[in-house]
């Protein structure tokens, strides 16, 4: 009987729902997928044990999230890399020396993300070990329409979160849409899995006329995406009667960083960054500052009640960006909060300042409802 050939097993760290693509798209190239559990306390601790002090928090969530992997059997951690002025570019190295510390064995393998759309096909051929084209094509394929899909189920998770007449309900019908999009064996059967998903959460129970906020949500990609290290803001906001939108989300990062031009219409979210940042940043500083700087133009120029910048504590980029807010805030008229997180954050004073925040959003509105409406009548007069 022919011997089947043992499947390597790979883990990339954890940020939101992207493992569910990575899972989909590996699984597409033959490799199996091993996936860790979602990044929880105990994950901290053992990428805090193992990192500097003063590492971004990221960093040490991605550490503990490939200790937990390797502990559970991979062969391979993968991890995006890009050169350049924050301390991602670092990260490669730095992980890489902590494992062969601890003597842990699991080879390391880097996606680059300045090069583009060259840099994941690579990136695949090395893992699958050979030149397969069409291969590679249909993994490129499955991984990128999954994590489009998956940022319109969170979009569709938030507009019923912000409504549900049961706490909890919206997230429990979302898990269960996931699973439809887990269940995927090829890139046709996407727009199905997201239909049945979207149905799936639909069936949440809702106040439509609940008075809800819009509020965008920017800052630091990792800690945006993550629920663990921003401590599932987008469900605090929820419960308050608050939608979110999230402006960085990973299908936006792909437009700019892996999707070809030819691929992709209208303005992408670093263009319109650059487009929106000036006059208070004109350049691109690295990490998401300047898309941050520029969300908060946009968030006003979209009529949004609020913006809240969440950043990992010691971020450089976005110490950047919080300094320059400031001279935004001059100029534009758009409640924004900035929230700073680390390993230390705790939930009670960090839920109060959601509330605070929240009430000031809703007093505006309010009290902008009620010009509006004297206008008016001031108007027929
Ligand atoms: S953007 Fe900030 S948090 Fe993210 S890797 Fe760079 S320095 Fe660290």
């Amino acid at each position: 009987m022919k011997k089947e050939k043992k499947k390597i097993k790979v883990s990339f760290p954890h940020m939101g729902t992207i493992s569910i693509a990575w899972a989909l798209a590996l699984k597409k190239m033959g490799v199996e997928p091993l996936i860790p559990p979602y990044t929880n306390k105990k994950t901290l601790s053992l990428g805090t044990k193992h990192s500097p002090e003063a590492i971004c928090l990221p960093y040490k969530l991605i550490l503990g999230n490939f200790i937990e992997a390797i502990e559970a059997g991979t062969d391979y951690v993968a991890m995006i890399t890009s050169p350049g002025i924050c301390r991602l570019g670092e990260y490669g190295t730095n992980i890489q020396t902590a494992l062969k510390d601890m003597g842990y064995e699991a080879k390391y393998i880097e996606l680059s993300l300045y090069d583009g759309i060259k840099g994941l096909y690579n990136f695949i051929r090395k893992l699958i070990g050979k030149n397969d084209v069409i291969l590679i094509a249909k993994s490129i394929n499955i991984l990128i329409r999954t994590i489009f899909v998956l940022d319109d189920l969170e979009t569709t998770l938030s507009y019923y979160r912000a409504r549900e007449l049961n706490p909890g309900d919206a997230e429990r019908n979302f898990k269960k849409g996931l699973k439809y999009i887990v269940d995927v064996k090829h890139s046709r059967e996407l727009k199905e899995a997201k239909r049945k998903a979207i149905a799936e959460i639909a069936k949440t129970k809702i106040d439509k006329d609940r008075e809800v906020l819009n509020v965008d949500i920017t800052g630091e990609i990792f800690v945006v995406l993550d629920y663990f290290s921003n401590q599932n803001i987008e469900r605090e906001l929820g419960k308050m009667g608050v939608q979110t939108r999230r402006s960085l989300t990973v299908g936006s990062f792909l437009k700019d960083a892996i999707i070809p031009k030819i691929f992709r219409n209208g303005e992408t979210h670093l263009q319109r960054a650059f487009r929106m940042a000036k006059p208070y940043l004109m350049r691109d500083i690295g990490g998401d500052a300047l898309e941050c700087v520029s969300d908060v133009a946009y968030a006003q120029e979209k009529g949004k009640d609020g913006i809240i910048h969440i950043s990992p504590f010691t971020c450089m980029p976005e110490i950047m960006s919080q300094n320059i807010f400031p001279s935004v805030r001059e100029d534009l008229d758009i409640p924004l909060l900035t929230l700073i997180m680390d390993e230390q954050t705790g939930k009670v004073g960090y839920i109060t300042r959601l509330e605070a925040f929240v009430d000031l959003m809703r007093r505006r509105k309010r009290k902008l409802e009620h010009q509006k409406a004297s206008e008016k009548e001031v108007e027929k007069v």
